[in-house]
């Protein structure tokens, strides 16, 4: 169930203090202690799974939930103009507390918040090789 070097699962234990906004029988919420917005919450299942690979079926579920829920309190009590969610699996996708978390982050418009992502058009071929890759 827990990880005995965890942060998240010390959280969700009590046991390593958090400013906790909402929980069920599955997730805890809580608020992100560097936030990239105002409002950035983490949601996580209270059973230790290290990323996205990992998390079991109804335990991703109940977070995608919370993580709705989560993000109407944002528009709601924030006035928050659009939601971003985003999940890191892997250090490559910069992951850094391996215990599976969403982030909930508040967006405002004209937010200074910006991803590390410019999108442009891709090579049609290359696209149509990964799609390929995927499902053949
Ligand atoms: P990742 O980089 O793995 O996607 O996100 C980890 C997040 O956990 C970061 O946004 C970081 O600010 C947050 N974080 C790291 N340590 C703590 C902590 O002790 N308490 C809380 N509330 N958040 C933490
Ligand atoms: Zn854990």
């Amino acid at each position: 169930m827990a990880e005995p070097d965890c942060l998240f699962c010390k959280i969700v234990a009590g046991e390593v203090p958090a400013t906790r906004i909402r929980e069920d029988e599955r997730t805890v919420a809580f608020m992100d202690i560097n936030p990239a917005t105002r409002g950035h919450v983490l949601v996580v299942p209270r059973t230790h799974a290290r990323d996205l690979h990992e998390i079991g079926a109804e335990d991703l579920a109940a977070v995608a939930r919370a993580g709705q829920v989560v993000a109407a309190l944002g528009r709601d009590r924030l006035a928050a103009d659009g939601i971003t969610m985003i999940n890191s699996t892997g250090a490559a996708a910069w992951q850094t507390v391996f215990h599976f978390h969403l982030h909930v982050i508040p967006r405002y418009e004209h937010d200074p918040l910006r991803l590390p992502w410019v999108p442009g058009p891709g090579d049609p071929d290359a696209i149509a090789a990964a799609a390929g890759a995927l499902t053949g």
